[in-house]
């Protein structure tokens, strides 16, 4: 049989970094697709990144993966959101062009040594002492030390427009049938999930002339950290709304909905509801936003952003002619919902892998996330891990205090999800350290050491790094004195005046004074530009700051008491049988795991702990 140190199922976000990510670390990777041409897809909107999500990308970015640099590449239009907000909350956003996304990921995978291609189905696999060996494809059997699971939203997808219903994976790809089947074999617990896109318009049927335009930022900044220049080439987006005409449409026709009749019975996506859910929802909303937002420079497809719909054509046809701007749109493409099988992540480990199968990772849609982002930042921590596993290497885990990333995978791993996960900021309990603007402070030594970052990225980030520090030292032993034309500055900064002397780390903290305004104070300050922000806010904030890393510090403590594997959690005196059963059913990896499933007691922590210690003692003697 032939065989491969590493197999990836599946050619979407998650499986394209899991195959780089493999490939990169010297392991001979093979990636399976059911279509060579869909390689690197974007199913449903145009763009790469957002609010919680700019971070993942920052951060696969910075430990050596593709999607960010794939962002700047084909970006047609950039955007900081919440740019007025904390820069805890601050989000890049791009509009990418689609086609030329999947084309620049296709030819970077084409070029990629150690990887291999092949379009074929993957349906099972064959275990042995519950331990992966092969994967079982249409082709023939390939054998393997590790597999990485990617399979989106074509397991048993099941598309629905209007009534109408039919096996697919996404509208015009097969669905896979055979592998949910085998999956539930293997002993994995599956559920339903569903989510839905936009109907696509042709450009030229829409009259833009009376809609407010969007434009990009003035100085777009890019995803990657090795990015050096942006194409500033960019597009305009267009702003319309739906009116009551629109909500009369669809509410007179709910009862050809399969979200309104019961058809789909699957839980959908909470933040990215469709045209009729937010209709039936908030009935006294006299309109809903719509983004027209360009699919790519090539292109005539304007994606309207806010109108996932999986109503019948005829009626998606006729909401949308009631919108301004749109009232003689052809639809290139008729919005649809998809109902697909998802894993319960709660039997993954922190790495990824299967509990009860070892050696089979899963990442991306498949373990109930939804979005490009989150199922890159899987993918490539499984692709990571497979290849570490295929030579006998320890496993990498990201925690929570690391990143986003560890973030999204604790939670799916140690909690679950009963509905479409999307990351938001407000997951993150660290997110004022946990910045997009310091992903690559935080992860880049990671990505160097895990061989996937290449030197010069590494050394430009341990440059930063040690720039941040010598920049802070100046400004902290740099004193500034009390005179007429400082206080005249402090004055228009509506800040008081200076009575004794300061540093000029003093006055930074001053929440009137911008970094810029130091130079006044100082002719001397000689600093990056990209800097200046991450020094203010680091000045700005440094007592929360502080505060969260003292929390870290607690955090990374419990994290580093690891629970063996053998464990018996009923021989834990003074555990209720509620907990017994949750750990033993769970079986976390570190106390600090432990703590975070529902249920689990600071109590029975402590428990915990005590019997850990005696355990140990025992296993000393
Ligand atoms: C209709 C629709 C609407 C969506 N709406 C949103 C949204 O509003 N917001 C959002 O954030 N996300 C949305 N998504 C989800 C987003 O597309 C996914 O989260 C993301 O693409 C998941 O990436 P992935 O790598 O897990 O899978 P995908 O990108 O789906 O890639 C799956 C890959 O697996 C391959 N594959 C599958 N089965 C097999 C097999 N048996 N053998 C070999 N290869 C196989 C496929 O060929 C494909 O290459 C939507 C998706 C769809 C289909």
């Amino acid at each position: 049989m032939e065989s491969y140190d590493v197999i990836v199922i599946g050619a979407g976000h998650a499986g394209i970094e899991a195959a780089l990510a493999s490939s990169r670390m010297g392991s001979t990777t093979l990636m399976l697709t059911l279509r060579q041409d869909s390689i690197g897809r974007m199913s449903c909107n145009p763009a790469i990144g957002g609010v919680g999500k700019a971070q993942l990308v920052r951060e696969v970015d910075a430990l050596g993966g593709q999607m960010g640099r794939a962002a700047d590449c084909c970006g047609i239009q950039f955007r900081m959101l919440n740019a007025s907000k904390g820069a805890a909350v601050q989000s890049l956003r791009a509009q990418v062009d689609m086609d030329l996304y999947a084309r620049y990921m296709q030819e970077v995978v084409r070029q990629q040594d150690n990887l291999f291609v092949l379009e074929a189905e993957a349906k099972g696999f064959e275990a042995r002492g519950g331990s992966l060996q092969a994967v079982v494809t249409d082709k023939g059997s390939f054998g393997c030390r590790a597999a990485v699971l990617c399979p989106g939203t074509f397991l048993d997808g099941k598309v629905h427009v209007g009534l109408q219903s039919f096996s697919a994976g996404r509208i015009n790809e097969p669905a896979a049938q055979a592998l949910a089947g085998n999956l539930a074999l293997l002993g994995f617990r599956l559920l339903r999930f569903k989510t839905g896109t936009c109907p696509r318009l042709r450009r030229q049927s829409i009259d833009f002339s009376r809609l407010l335009v969007q434009e990009g930022d003035i100085r777009p900044r890019a995803f990657s950290f090795s990015t050096e220049r942006l194409n500033t080439n960019q597009v305009p987006c267009h702003i319309t709304h739906t009116n009551s005409q629109t909500h009369t449409i669809i509410r007179e026709n709910l009862d050809r909905s399969p979200l309104y009749t019961g058809v789909i019975k699957s839980t959908g996506v909470r933040y990215c509801p469709s045209i009729e859910d937010k209709v039936v929802k908030f009935p006294d909303k006299e309109r809903h936003q719509v983004f027209l937002e360009p699919q790519g420079h090539n292109t005539d497809e304007i994606y309207p952003n806010g109108l996932s719909t999986s109503l019948p054509e005829d009626v998606q046809l006729r909401f949308i002619r009631s919108i301004d701007g749109l009232e003689a749109a052809e639809v290139a493409r008729f919005g649809y919902g998809i109902e697909h099988t998802v894993i319960d992540a709660t039997q993954l480990d922190p790495t990824l892998e299967a509990k009860g199968v070892r050696n089979l990772f899963c990442a991306g849609q498949i373990n109930g996330t939804t979005g490009y982002e989150e199922a890159a930042a899987q993918g490539l921590v499984a692709g990571v891990n497979a290849s570490l596993r295929a030579k006998e290497k320890k496993l990498f885990v990201l925690d929570r205090s690391s990143s986003y990333t560890g973030v999204l995978i604790d939670d799916l791993t140690t909690k679950g999800t009963n509905e479409p996960y999307r990351m938001f900021t407000s997951r993150v309990e660290y997110r004022l350290i946990l910045r997009q603007d310091n992903a690559d402070l935080r992860l880049s030594r990671i990505g160097y050491e895990l061989g996937l970052l290449g030197e010069a990225q590494y050394r430009r980030a341990a440059g930063k790094q040690e720039q941040l520090r010598e920049a802070m030292r100046f400004l902290k032993d740099t004193r500034v004195k009390p005179g007429p034309k400082v206080n005249e500055r402090l004055r228009q900064r509506h800040t008081a005046a200076l009575r004794r002397g300061t540093t000029l780390e003093g006055l930074l903290k001053r929440p009137q004074v911008r970094f810029s305004d130091l130079r006044f104070f100082n002719e001397g300050i000689d600093v990056a530009a990209e800097l200046e922000e991450q020094l203010e806010l680091e000045i700005k904030y440094s007592g929360f700051i502080d505060r969260q890393r003292a929390e870290v510090e607690r955090f990374r403590n419990l994290e580093k008491i690891r629970l063996p594997s053998e464990m018996d959690f009923r021989l834990v005196r003074g555990l209720s049988k509620e907990i017994q059963e949750k750990l033993e059913r769970f079986r976390p990896v570190n106390l600090g795991q432990a703590s975070r499933i529902s249920g689990v007691t600071p109590a029975a922590v402590s428990l915990l702990m005590v019997y850990l210690k005696k355990y140990n003692a025992e296993q000393k003697t």
